[in-house]
């Protein structure tokens, strides 16, 4: 196999490269297992919604920087979210999660940092100040626990209120919508994105003390994980992703796109 030998991103090291994902191999795995063989990929590269079994990878880390973010932070993340998730569909009153928040929330920043390294066209849109990466690396290499100094994070269960019309919830499980900049009305900004079910939030720089009383949001050093719904006709890079995909899959879920064109 061919070597690349380049800058690691994490360690800067001059090393061999490999193949790195930002949102983990696992999520696409369980879902093109689920759907054989596609997974429903919302990415802001050209206005796409498409199924693909492709799942975004470039080489932009060594292999001991990779397997370092995978046993720190990925492998652990991805077992919590599909339990929660199986817990989240099966119940019927809403079910807390039991997580490390200091994890969860290296996680969020990594897939982020990893999605604004990769040349991966899923992940073109997705790019940060050169001083905030160097922050986030810098924190991913020691003990990326200061990531609640810089940013806030929060976690929204993703729900379809239209009844039986709607999506189901494992429906909604295998949607992937790569990182997208949503701008606030009053000038701050955020990162979502979405996969297991969950629409994740970055706020970079963190939030306001007031605001950061929102129970959906991560604390520092806490483990709870206390999602709140979120319909996804109410969330608007989904809806700004659907409709422009729906230009191009006209044979697309039909009572979809009514209630898509519809708002
Ligand atoms: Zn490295």
């Amino acid at each position: 196999m061919k070597k690349t030998i380049s800058i690691c991103g994490l360690c800067q090291e001059s090393k061999p490269l490999i193949q790195s994902h930002a949102i983990p191999h696992a999520v696409f795995r369980d879902i093109h297992r689920d759907n054989g063989g596609s997974a429903i990929i919302i990415s802001d590269d050209r206005g796409k919604l498409h199924r693909s079994g492709k799942s975004g990878q470039d080489r932009i880390l060594c292999s001991e920087c990779d397997g370092r973010l995978n046993i720190a932070f990925d492998a652990p993340t991805i077992n919590f979210l599909r339990s929660f998730r199986s817990e989240l569909n099966s119940a019927r009153s809403k079910a807390i999660g039991h997580f490390d928040n200091n994890v969860l929330a290296a996680f969020l920043m990594s897939v982020i940092w990893r999605a604004a390294l990769s040349s991966d066209p899923m992940y073109a849109n997705v790019s940060l100040i050169p001083s905030t990466k160097e922050l986030i690396r810098g924190i991913l290499t020691k003990d990326a626990v200061g990531f609640f100094d810089i940013a806030s994070f929060s976690v929204r269960d993703l729900v379809d209120g239209s009844g039986l019309d709607g999506f189901d919830r494992h429906s909604l499980s295998s949607l992937v919508l790569a990182p997208v900049l949503q701008r606030h009305p009053n000038g701050k900004h955020s990162w979502q994105f979405a996969m297991v079910g969950f629409l994740f939030e970055i706020f970079i720089p963190r939030l306001s003390l007031l605001r950061r009383q929102d129970p959906a949001l991560l604390r520092r050093g806490a483990t709870v994980v206390r999602p709140s719904d979120l319909d996804i006709f109410d969330n608007q890079a989904l809806m700004k992703m659907m409709m422009a995909g729906f230009g191009k899959h006209q044979r697309g879920h039909s009572i979809l796109r009514d209630r898509v064109l519809k708002k």
